[in-house]
Order: C-alpha cells, then sequence, then structure tokens
C-alpha cells in the first residue's frame, strides 16, 4: 500500500501527551464505487500548510477536546490528521467535479482541474440545513472542521471536497500567502461586519488574526486603530502594519479572570478623548479582554468578537452593555465565498501593501517562519510557533 507522510493527534497515547507525531498514513484515493462522494472530491499535492491558534490548542490539548474524541469515535478510528489552512495542487478530479465549477467565460483562468492551485475553506459545510440553505454556510447545522473534526491537511498528499476550494493566481498572490487565505478570511469577515470608514478601532490581540485586522482597519479607512497586547513584539510588528496607536497590556494580580484592566481603558479615553472606540474588535480569547472590549467601546458603538476561550465568562454589570446601546457581532469562520472574494481583491491588488507587509512583517520574508515537514521535530516545531505570530510548513513547496 502505498504511504504518505502526515502530522497527527494520536489518541492510541491518550489526550493528555501533548503534541502531534509525524506517521505514514494511506495515500488517499479517490473511489467512487466504494464512496460515490468521491465523484465530488479531489485529491491535493499539498505545498504550503499555515500552522493556526488552533493548531497551537490542539498541540497543548487546551481545546477542541470533545470534538476530537467524538468526531474520531464516530469513525470508529484513533488517529487524526491536524492541520487547515492550506494552498496546493490538484493531481486528481472527481468525475462530477467539471459540473461544480465548468464556467464558459474565456477571461475565467481560475480553474478547479488537475494542475489547478487551490486553497480553501477548512469548514466542510452540509449543504442541507436550514442555515446552509440561507447562504449562510458559516453557522452550518452539520458543519466539519478539516483537522479536527474531519482530517486535515497537515499531509503530503490529501482529499477534500471541491466546493470549498478557492482557486489562486498564484502570479498575483504568492503560494505562501494563499496558504493562510483561512485565517486572513477571519480577519475580512471581522472587519467587514461593520463600516470601519471614519471610525476609532480598536484591536484587542496582535496574534495573526489580530494584525491582519489592523491592516484591513486600515486599508477600509478607520481614522484611528489602536492595537492592545501583552507581547511588545506584537506590538511593534502591529506598529509597522500601520497601527496608530499600541498600548502594552501589563500582567498583573486580578481579582476575577474576567475583570477588565482600568489602565487600558483609562488610556484608550485619553486617545479618543474621552468617548471611547467606534469598534473594538476581540481577537485573543481572554475573558478580561472581552471586558476590555465592552469597557473601551463609546455609547451605540459595536463590539466584534472573534476569539474563542472555553469555560464561562462573567459580564460585571451586564444592564450597561444594553443601556450604553452596544451592538455586539459574533464572527465565526468566513462565508463562503463573500469573504473569500474581498480577502482575494485585497491581496491580488498590490498597490494597496497588504500582501507585502503579510510578506515581509508577519511572515518575515520566511526567515524561521516557514519549517520543513519532512524534517519536522517537535522541539523545533515549538520553538518556531513560540517565537513568531505565524508559521508555515513547507510540504511540497
Ligand atoms: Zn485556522
Ligand atoms: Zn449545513
Amino acid at each position: 500500500m502505498n504511504t504518505v507522510k502526515a502530522l497527527t493527534l494520536n489518541l492510541e497515547n491518550g489526550w493528555e501527551k501533548k503534541g502531534f507525531q509525524m506517521e505514514e498514513v494511506p495515500m488517499p484515493v479517490l473511489d467512487e464505487t466504494k464512496n460515490p462522494e468521491d465523484a465530488l472530491s479531489v485529491i491535493l499535492k499539498i505545498k504550503y500548510a499555515g500552522v493556526c491558534g488552533s493548531d497551537r490548542g490542539l498541540w497543548h490539548r487546551t481545546a477542541f477536546k470533545d470534538m476530537v474524541h467524538d468526531s474520531l469515535a464516530k469513525e470508529g478510528k484513533k488517529v487524526r490528521i491536524t492541520g487547515h489552512e492550506f494552498v496546493g495542487e490538484i493531481i486528481q478530479v472527481g468525475s462530477m467535479v467539471h459540473r461544480l465549477y465548468h464556467d464558459p467565460d474565456p477571461q475565467n483562468k481560475a480553474k478547479v482541474e488537475v494542475g489547478s492551485v487551490v486553497s480553501g475553506d477548512s469548514h466542510i459545510t452540509c449543504g442541507r440545513c436550514y442555515q446552509c440553505r440561507l447562504g449562510e454556510g458559516e453557522v452550518c447545522l452539520n458543519e466539519a472542521i478539516l483537522g479536527i473534526s474531519i482530517d486535515g491537511i497537515f499531509a503530503e498528499y490529501v482529499k477534500v471536497p471541491a466546493k470549498n476550494l478557492w482557486p489562486v493566481d498564484t502570479t498575483r498572490v504568492r503560494p505562501e500567502i494563499a496558504a493562510i487565505y483561512d485565517p486572513f478570511g477571519n480577519a475580512v469577515h471581522s472587519a467587514t461586519a461593520v463600516d470601519l470608514r471614519g471610525q476609532r478601532v480598536a484591536v484587542f490581540g496582535c496574534g495573526p488574526v489580530g494584525l491582519f485586522s489592523v491592516l484591513l482597519a486600515r486599508n477600509f479607512g478607520a481614522a484611528k486603530v489602536i492595537a492592545v497586547d501583552v507581547n511588545p513584539e506584537n506590538l511593534r510588528i502591529a506598529k509597522e502594519l500601520g497601527a496608530h496607536e499600541t498600548i502594552q497590556i501589563q500582567k498583573k494580580e486580578k481579582t476575577n479572570e474576567w475583570d477588565s484592566d482600568p489602565e487600558v481603558i483609562s488610556r484608550i479615553m485619553e486617545l479618543t478623548y474621552g468617548k471611547g472606540v467606534d469598534v473594538s474588535m476581540e481577537m485573543a480569547g481572554p475573558f478580561s479582554s472581552v471586558n476590555n472590549c465592552i469597557d473601551a467601546t463609546r455609547r451605540g458603538g459595536n463590539v466584534i468578537f472573534f476569539g474563542i476561550k472555553d469555560g464561562d465568562l462573567v459580564i460585571p454589570k451586564f444592564s450597561r452593555v444594553v443601556v450604553r446601546g452596544l451592538t455586539i457581532h459574533n464572527i465565526i469562520g468566513r462565508q463562503i465565498f463573500r469573504t473569500w472574494q474581498i480577502a482575494q481583491r485585497v491581496l491580488q491588488d498590490k498597490t494597496n501593501g497588504i500582501q507585502d507587509a503579510i510578506w515581509k512583517t508577519i511572515l518575515k520574508e520566511g526567515r524561521a517562519t516557514i519549517l520543513d515537514f519532512k524534517s519536522f521535530t517537535p522541539e523545533s516545531f515549538e520553538k518556531a510557533m513560540s517565537e513568531n505570530p505565524k508559521i508555515l510548513f513547507k510540504i511540497n513547496g
């Protein structure tokens, strides 16, 4: 049997033992007699794969325990192939794939056929539930997530449903950037939830999605962008990407995990002449960050929540949120494919500087941020994760 290298979470070792391991897994195949849905699937040769905050959560076993366990139990398996951010080349297509993608427009060079380079959404939606039928796939009732509740893409070759693919023109978007369309799309989804033109915006949490949000807020015409984080290096990067102001959160003892930080709030009030920001974006997850967002936003403003943390959050004096007329938006995934289209425009049009800024400032032109997949070691992987806001695997680059 042909095998390929894949980075897996293996429950044979128990859940508590952290990390992933490199394993040989069967080469994926399209077998339409056995699996009729393979007619609508493709085999991809993965070129680059992004490492997400959720992969970090899986690595350290701090997130997705139930999703991994329940989904593997259903499949009768113990091994989950991880990873969900990718760019790859199609090497085989199912017999019905051309029906999904054939566009008679000769101007449309973005094809989904053997030889095409594609990225794609990590949320596999069902297409049948109430939300899917309303065109709201991001809140599909039956969604599966690559690398968590179904096998993912940290592998040399993978099988994925064709309907999730997004063709990439690599003459306009470099493959290393195309590999992170998925998290960039989270930021696009967040930054298009409200109109940012002329707004004062605070971004809480400057990991990759927070940093992308700083870039987008500037591009979409925010009047002032304030970046907030505990890590001074993340703030330095945010500043380089165009944040007008930065605020470093000082770690200190707190009565409750969820308490907001009075120093951060008073600094935001200073920077907004006592009013508070028009829009705050929670891109980190800690409960205190959620309350910072609420407290930093002006009456009538918008609060956008994206970060996720398991557990019970307390919002002290919740009635204030109502009385002050805040509007709360929760962002999950990307809108398939509305926000992909916007992400593509923003990345392909190099005159806005966003693609270059991601490559030079966030990915450091690949220096120590692109790891060779085949020479994976847990130590080098952890080191790279801890030293950079975003890292990638070069798999068949
Ligand atoms: Zn991700
Ligand atoms: Zn659905």
